[in-house]
């Protein structure tokens, strides 16, 4: 089959071999799936991933058991085991033997098929179209944010990072009524957030006064950590939604100083994610800059490196 291989390297590989299905999972035909910023962190060597790249995506079910058979579906990310005690208290995300769709020990989705545990799957309802359905996975992401810290009506909250996740997180958070800035450096998403009705300032002109209850990390560099930091109040949140490659050069000062409360923040739930977007609650449409044929893959992760580019989707088969 076709699929965008990180071996050393990335390459386009069209002998690349078909996932064998074990018993308890689906082979799922790949229509859509998007590029992240996780992706891109596994080319420059994050988490030392081999193999099948890509983790957010839509397709049907080829094989598996009846009822799911011909369904549209996304997929959970985390394969657990369902046994330890992380699995067993109810935090599956964080079972202690998981593998991680296209990031740990498992082919991803950037193929024609692949092979997904069907306790995974969740069935895509006929509402979303696949464009929306490929922004589930990171915006059930952009959810826990809020599962984790609850954020009231006239809140003080700001997102750093105007990238792919903070819009998602922004429009979010948006919802919740809270106030809400969002500090970014790319004039395009900014509009982006101008154009949703959220107060948007470029990092430029920014004036941290350290009043926010509540910030969002989405930029994932040192520079957006110390800006976080400017903006929250003495005892006030911090939320961490991306990992840093340079983690040793951040200051962490502030958090003793201020006594902030420091939060990481991974995946989250997929229901929310759906709703919202069959009520059209979250504009994704308008994040997606270019779709590129799964063939020209090298070049399209190249785009979404580019900050020209907002969401980069590969279009699979078909
Ligand atoms: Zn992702
Ligand atoms: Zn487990």
């Amino acid at each position: 089959m076709n699929a965008l291989v990180f071996d050393q390297q990335l390459r386009y590989d069209t002998q690349y071999p078909e996932p064998e299905p074990a018993e308890s999972e689906a082979l799922v035909r790949v229509s859509l799936a998007g590029i992240c910023a996780t992706d891109l962190e596994i080319v420059r060597g994050y988490m030392g991933f081999r193999g099948v790249l890509g983790h957010e995506f839509t397709g049907t079910v080829v094989k598996g058991s009846r009822p799911w058979r011909g369904r549209r579906v996304v997929a959970e990310i985390n394969c657990v085991c369902g046994k330890c005690n992380m699995c067993v208290s109810g935090l599956a995300n964080h079972c202690r033997r998981r593998t991680v769709i296209g990031i740990e020990g498992r082919d991803g989705a950037f193929a024609d098929l692949i092979a997904v545990p069907e306790r995974n799957l969740v069935e895509v309802p006929a509402a979303l179209t696949d464009e929306q359905a490929v922004f589930v996975e990171p915006l059930a992401a952009a959810y826990q944010v809020v599962k984790q810290v609850p954020i009231e009506k006239r809140m003080q909250v700001a997102v750093v990072g105007s990238g792919r996740l903070g819009l998602l997180v922004a429009q979010v958070l948006a919802a919740t009524g809270c106030r809400l800035l969002v500090v970014g450096r790319n004039e395009r998403t900014l509009d982006f957030c101008e154009k949703h009705g959220i107060q948007a300032i470029a990092v430029s002109q920014l004036v941290p006064r350290g009043d926010r209850d509540v910030v969002v990390e989405c930029s994932g560099s040192p520079a957006g950590f110390d800006i976080a930091a400017q903006l929250l109040r003495p005892r006030g949140t911090l939320v961490l939604k991306s990992t840093y490659a340079h983690s040793a050069a951040l200051n962490l000062a502030p958090v003793v100083i201020n006594e902030l409360t420091v939060v990481g923040s991974r995946c989250g739930p997929y229901a929310d994610a759906i709703n919202a977007l069959a009520r059209r609650q979250i504009d994704v449409e308008s994040m997606v800059s270019r779709r590129m044929p799964l063939s020209r893959g090298v070049e399209a992760m190249q785009m979404a490196a580019d900050p020209r580019y907002i969401k980069v989707l590969l279009k699979i088969g078909g």
